[in-house]
């Protein structure tokens, strides 16, 4: 079967012109199910998923296809040194096979590191699904890549990602019980956004403390990018704490929400990088800690829920230390969605998932510490905190 296995490898990796001396037979993890024909018309030449996966370093790759539902799909499982790669799974109309291998090769990644820092007991792993959900997006595609995912026997766990909802995952289910972010009523834990926006505001309180001495967030100014599930939820803790807040968006309908719910003042979308404020809070998309805004952030701390809001994880977190800003790592403070899901795999618990969100607070600000006593990023150091933890239990395994 393995033998099987490696001579799909070498087969399909000739088609993607890998050079021959790259493919380590012995070391061969990937499981490629692939559409050939696919693979020939629309891999780039210089396309290397094995010298990727070494380089980001990860430890499978699974490629699905199906042509009765049309399901294109890959599985990027990074490490499973803490527990089963648990990731979302999104869907996405990629312009090419290459860009979503680039985006669950870097999302499988971030995955390994939020679980690790976060202190559970998983690993990480991320799925794409390719093509438009809006309209390619059916029952008998999702139950095919459910088949997909219980295959992996467990080593995968699906969840919710852009592109699909909780009623999706109720398809997945279907055919797999690796599924978490399940409504409430089939046994889930349902929407993840409180407590991932109690976190957020717990590291944004210790990098307060960590700026100001205390964790006070009153008179605070604080402009909230984005007025979603995260932003509002966490615009709620903020205004209750008599901080002064900001909002943007760029749909009328989220902001009238908003405002009817709570005393904010709303701001132009594009003018809020200009503002006069204590604490930037993105929430919305990644990548706003950019050339451009770095030039025109003026703010202390930058503390939000989005996910990658450094668009160059190296030149930007550098940028920021030395700009003198307080960073809270996205990936740190924004794991309340995982712990949240986490409680799912051992008896969903809201009050256990809120309380281990509230220890985003002592490891921002030990990350905080790391970050000044050793000039190096804050997401340099929280990537530190959490590849310690994996290299740590990895010798344990090893020992057992
Ligand atoms: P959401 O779609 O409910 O909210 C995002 C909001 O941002 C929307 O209202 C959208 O209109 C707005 N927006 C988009 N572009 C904008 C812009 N340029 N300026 C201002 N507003 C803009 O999403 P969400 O679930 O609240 O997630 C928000 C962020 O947090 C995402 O980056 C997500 O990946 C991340 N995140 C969410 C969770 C969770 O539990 N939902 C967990 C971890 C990370």
């Amino acid at each position: 079967m393995l033998a099987q296995k490696q001579k799909m490898c070498m087969f399909a990796l000739a088609f993607y012109r890998l050079p021959p001396q790259k493919y380590e037979k012995k070391k061969c993890s990937i499981n490629l199910i692939i559409n050939m024909k696919t693979a020939v018309k629309s891999a780039p030449a210089e396309l290397n998923v094995l010298n990727d996966m070494k380089t980001m370093g990860h430890e499978q790759i699974v490629f699905c296809q199906d042509e009765a539902t049309g399901l294109k799909a890959i599985i990027g499982i990074h490490n499973t040194v803490l527990g089963p790669a648990l990731g979302g799974t999104r869907m996405w109309h990629y312009a090419s096979d290459a860009d979503a291998l680039e985006d669950v090769l870097r999302l499988s990644r971030g995955m390994t590191f939020k679980s690790a820092i976060a202190g559970l007991n998983l690993g990480g792993g991320k799925a794409v699904i390719i093509g438009d959900s809006r309209k390619q997006k059916n029952e008998a595609l999702l139950r095919r890549f459910g088949k997909f995912v219980d295959s992996l026997g467990g080593k995968y766990i699906t969840a919710e990602d852009v592109g699909m909802s909780t009623r999706d995952m109720e398809f997945i289910h279907m055919e797999t019980d690796h599924v978490t972010g399940l409504p409430e009523y089939l046994g889930g834990s349902g929407d993840p956004s409180p407590v991932t926006a109690y976190g957020v505001y717990m590291g944004m309180k210790a990098s307060v403390k960590y700026v100001y001495g205390n964790d006070s967030l009153s008179g605070k100014k604080i402009a909230v990018q984005g007025t979603g599930h995260v932003g509002q939820y966490l615009i709620g803790h903020l205004v209750n704490e008599g901080a002064k807040v900001f909002v943007s968006d760029i749909f009328e309908d989220r902001l009238k929400e908003c405002t009817s719910k709570y005393k904010v003042e709303v701001v132009d979308a594009e003018a809020i990088y200009d503002m006069d404020m204590d604490i930037y809070a993105p929430c919305a998309l990644g990548g706003t800690l950019n050339d451009d805004t770095l030039n025109r952030l003026k703010c202390a701390i930058v503390a939000g829920g989005a996910n990658n809001q450094l668009k160059n994880e190296s030149v930007h977190g550098k940028r920021v230390l030395e700009k003198g800003m307080v960073y809270a790592p996205d990936f740190l403070i924004n794991s309340g969605g995982i712990i949240n899901v986490y409680g799912e795999i051992a008896g969903y618990d809201k009050q256990a998932a809120m309380k281990k969100a509230e220890f985003i607070y002592e490891v921002t600000q030990e990350v905080l510490k790391i970050s000044a006593e050793q000039q190096i990023s804050s997401q340099v150091a929280a990537m530190q905190v959490a590849q310690r933890r994996i290299d740590a239990i990895a010798r344990i395994n090893q020992t057992l």
